[in-house]
């Protein structure tokens, strides 16, 4: 990486950032990271007064004690965010890049290439990235802009709202989407009875259906908080210290202390549109093209505030997509912004609520649901397109991998999930080091098993150094333990939570692998049987060897346990072939395998050979030990090296095999 700011000030390009929220920071730090930022000029103009902080736990801002509230106007130096921090103080000077708080720009002059902020600065661009997020929608009710309203957005609407809340008994939500039922919870925690409005006929209706909306709403009402679905404020006026809130078609009024206003965010345009930049007609966000491109080739958008493919990505995961593809853009990379899987979780007390894709899509619905458990996929054209949970599901990973890659799920697939829940057997739920490489291990992010083991080989040594370089567990923080149990430092997923098989059939293989490894050494070790002078003498081994046809008849038996063991393996790479126990299918090859090296000691009488004899015996030799030793440390890291050169010896075995069978048949 390049010093920051060591190329010649006038040989770079003026970069001005507007926003300095998630998608600004993780596109600057990218930016850094590819050793990039040396080539322009960098300044960042956020409107807020601290610096990029992760607004997805904005809620725990509630939880902080009070007195810095109450303290009365506060410093104007740095203060500390806490878990919310993304970038530090000096984060801005340690990286030579110019930042503005508190500064809001407002308006751009695309010909002077200038942006002009409320204090009358302007400031010159030669690239322009716009970053300016949402703004959340606030219903047109009488009464709304009232003292004792608030919105739920940023670090300084919460402040407002603790510093009320400090002198409230009761509070309103008005909208019970996923940042409503955050917003009552936080509220709650607060110890303010907390009531839930929410027009729909029942809570987190573009998710959910109506029977796990109804379940939902036991749970939240069992939390402390009252549901109130079917209600819609039309009026809200202020009295003294309460509120009165009118319901439509209710007689009394709702009074309050305080209320929410959640009804969703739209994205935070303006600046472009009046800058003359294409904008979605039908709810807004500045268009850009998968290289994130505006109508004016200088001006780039990116996060909530950009449409991409005609959709406007309300969550953190595609916004840091957006901030990386841009990045690469930047650093003379050619990537590209494609379509993306929204994930995100709902923090409720002890539930765990996932909602994955195009939840509101309109399509067929196929759903599970068991005691405190309730699962939903939506299908379309043999497709998942979306998945709802509520409560635990490990395949969440696999689930939201199927969804990336718009893989078809089979009717079988279907009566499992219908019957059990899950799509696949018990035992897919692998030891995470084991998972293959396109499964979503960070469900917020997206982020793969395959991205983290590259990390990992890039030297990330800590859950902390894996966050830095990929943003896993940086949302919401549900994978932390998987990165952890990635890292070796914490166990893997106990026997019979889900790995069962897994667990049971341990003992068998690593049997298989102790008799593979015994008999190799053998093969390797043990002195030759000498050819006996005569058909009387010759022992058991050696007359195999003599008599042709007991000698083809191993041959064929051997080359038969072979293929054996390339079939079974196909069970790990092969997504069409799913059927049974993983756990089974590895036993099973591992089984084969033994079996085929006891043929080969029958067959060859403990000679290696020479030539292409001594070339096949090595390759079979070295392919067995390899695979053994992989299966000796399934679940820890070594192993996968073991696994992946077993995988690469294993290539010239057919070859060899074929030219063996060509020649004794020749000859
Ligand atoms: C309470 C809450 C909980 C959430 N939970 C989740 C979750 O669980 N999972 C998830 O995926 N997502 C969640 N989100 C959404 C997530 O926070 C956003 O997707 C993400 O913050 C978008 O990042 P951004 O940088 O595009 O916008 P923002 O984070 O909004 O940043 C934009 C910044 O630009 C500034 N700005 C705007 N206009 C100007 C201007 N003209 N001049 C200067 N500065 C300007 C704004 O003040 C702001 O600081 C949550 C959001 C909230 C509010």
């Amino acid at each position: 990486m390049t010093t920051p700011g060591s190329s010649p000030p006038e040989s770079r390009e003026r970069l001005v950032v507007v926003g300095f929220g998630i998608a600004a920071y993780r596109f600057i730090e990218r930016l850094t990271a590819l050793g990039a930022h040396d080539r322009y000029g960098i300044t960042v103009i956020g409107e807020e007064p601290d610096p990029a902080y992760n607004r997805v736990r904005l809620s725990e801002w509630l939880d902080r004690p009070l007195a810095d509230a109450l303290a009365g106007p506060r410093d104007p130096g740095p203060r500390d965010l806490g878990p919310l921090a993304l970038a530090s103080p000096d984060w801005g000077k340690a990286r030579g890049i110019r930042t503005h708080l508190s500064t809001t720009v407002v308006s751009i002059d695309r010909d002077a290439r200038t942006v002009e902020t409320a204090r009358g600065e302007s400031i010159g661009y030669d690239r322009l990235v716009l970053a300016t997020g949402s703004v959340p929608i606030v219903p047109r009710i009488e009464g709304v802009d009232s003292d004792g309203v608030f919105v739920y957005r940023t670090i300084e609407d919460l402040e407002a709202l603790r510093e009320r809340a400090s002198r409230a008994k009761r509070a309103v939500v008005l909208g019970g989407g996923l940042l409503g039922i955050e917003a009552a919870e936080g509220l709650r925690r607060l110890g303010l009875a907390v009531v839930l409005l929410q027009r729909a006929p029942h809570l987190l209706n573009r998710q959910f259906g109506p029977d796990a909306g109804t379940y939902l709403e036991t749970r939240v009402r069992a939390a402390g908080i009252q549901p109130m679905p079917g209600a819609t404020a039309v009026r809200i006026e202020a009295r003294r210290q309460a509120l009165a809130i009118e319901l439509a078609g209710k007689d009394m009024p709702l009074t309050t202390d305080l209320a929410v206003v959640a009804a969703g965010v739209r994205p935070r345009d303006r600046l472009a549109r009046e800058a003359g930049l294409i904008v979605a007609f039908r709810g807004g966000g500045i268009v850009v093209n998968d290289r994130l491109h505006t109508s004016d080739p200088r001006i780039q958008a990116i996060g909530e505030c950009a449409s991409a493919g005609r959709t406007v990505y309300g969550m953190a995961g595609p916004t840091q997509g957006m901030a990386h593809t841009l990045a690469e853009i930047m650093a003379g990379r050619s990537s590209r912004f494609g379509r993306q899987v929204p994930a995100t979780r709902l923090r409720l007390v002890d539930l765990d609520i996932w909602a994955i894709g195009d939840t509101a899509a309109l399509a067929e619905r196929v759903t599970w649901t068991r005691d405190a458990s309730y699962r939903q996929l939506k299908l379309r054209t043999g497709q998942i397109i979306a998945a709802t949970t509520i409560g635990p599901w490990e395949e969440l990973g696999v689930v939201q991998d199927l969804i990336r890659r718009r893989s078809p799920i089979w009717w079988w697939q279907l009566r499992r999930f219908r019957r059990t829940g899950m799509l696949f057997p018990r035992s897919e739920t692998l030891p995470v080091a084991e998972w293959p490489s396109a499964r979503v291990v960070c469900n917020c992010l997206g982020v793969t098993r395959g991205e983290l083991a590259v990390a990992l080989r890039a030297g990330c040594d800590s859950v902390e150094s894996i966050a830095r370089r990929t943003g896993a567990s940086t949302v919401c923080g549900a994978c932390r333990p998987l990165l952890a149990e990635l890292l070796g430092t914490a166990p893997a997923p106990a026997a019979g939570a889900f790995v069962p098989a897994e667990a049971k059939a341990r003992p068998a293989l690593l049997g298989a692998a102790a008799a593979v490894v015994v008999l190799s050494v053998l093969m390797v070790a043990a002195p030759s049987i000498p050819p006996a002078d005569s058909v009387a003498d010759a022992g058991f081994l050696d007359a195999l060897q003599r008599d042709g046809s007991l000698k083809r008849s191993t041959g064929f038996a051997l080359l038969g346990a072979t293929l054996g063991t390339l079939v079974l393996s196909l069970r790990k790479r092969w997504s069409r072939m799913r059927t049974g126990d993983f756990a089974v299918w590895r036993l099973m090859h591992g089984a084969v395998a033994a079996l085929a090296l006891a043929t080969l000691v029958l067959h060859t009488g403990f000679r290696l050979g020479t030539g292409l004899n001594l070339a096949l015996s090595a390759t079979f030799l070295a392919t067995s030990v390899l695979g053994s030793l992989a299966a000796a440390g399934v679940g820890r890291r070594g192993a996968r090296t073991m696994f992946w050169l077993h995988v690469f010896a294993v290539w010239p075995l057919p070859v060899l095999i074929a030219f063996h069978i060509l020649k004794t048949w020749y000859f």
